[in-house]
């Protein structure tokens, strides 16, 4: 793979850990700075990172921290606590587990280690 997307990643994973820090403007710049990269470097994120960031402010969306998540007939709808952007995905069956709209703000994605 190219450098550039493997210093997007690791932007993106640093942009969540400012956000955790309430750090939110530097992690919006991380973001920004990351998918310059995956632009520059015609690649694309992973599908679980491309949900993981606000499209309108920029910022990670983190369970309990910068998103909220509510479940509504069958769709998930996730909601950026900063700036209100609201974005509904429908439920399949192939969604599993960990719906339970996280207080603990941990959904269960990420981290191989
Ligand atoms: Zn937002």
């Amino acid at each position: 793979m190219s450098w550039l997307k493997e210093r997007a990643l690791e932007l993106m994973e640093e942009a969540r850990r400012l956000t955790l820090e309430g750090r939110y403007e530097l992690s919006r710049r991380y973001v920004r700075l990351a998918l310059l990269y995956v632009a520059k470097g015609r690649t694309r994120l992973p599908p679980d990172l491309r949900r993981a960031y606000c499209r309108r402010c920029m910022i990670p969306l983190i369970v309990g921290v910068t998103e909220s998540r509510r479940v509504k007939r069958k769709t998930l709808i996730r909601r950026c606590t900063l700036c209100g952007w609201v974005r509904r995905y429908e439920l399949r069956r192939e969604a599993k587990g960990g719906q339970e709209r996280g207080s603990k703000g941990h959904s269960g994605e990420e981290r191989p280690n």
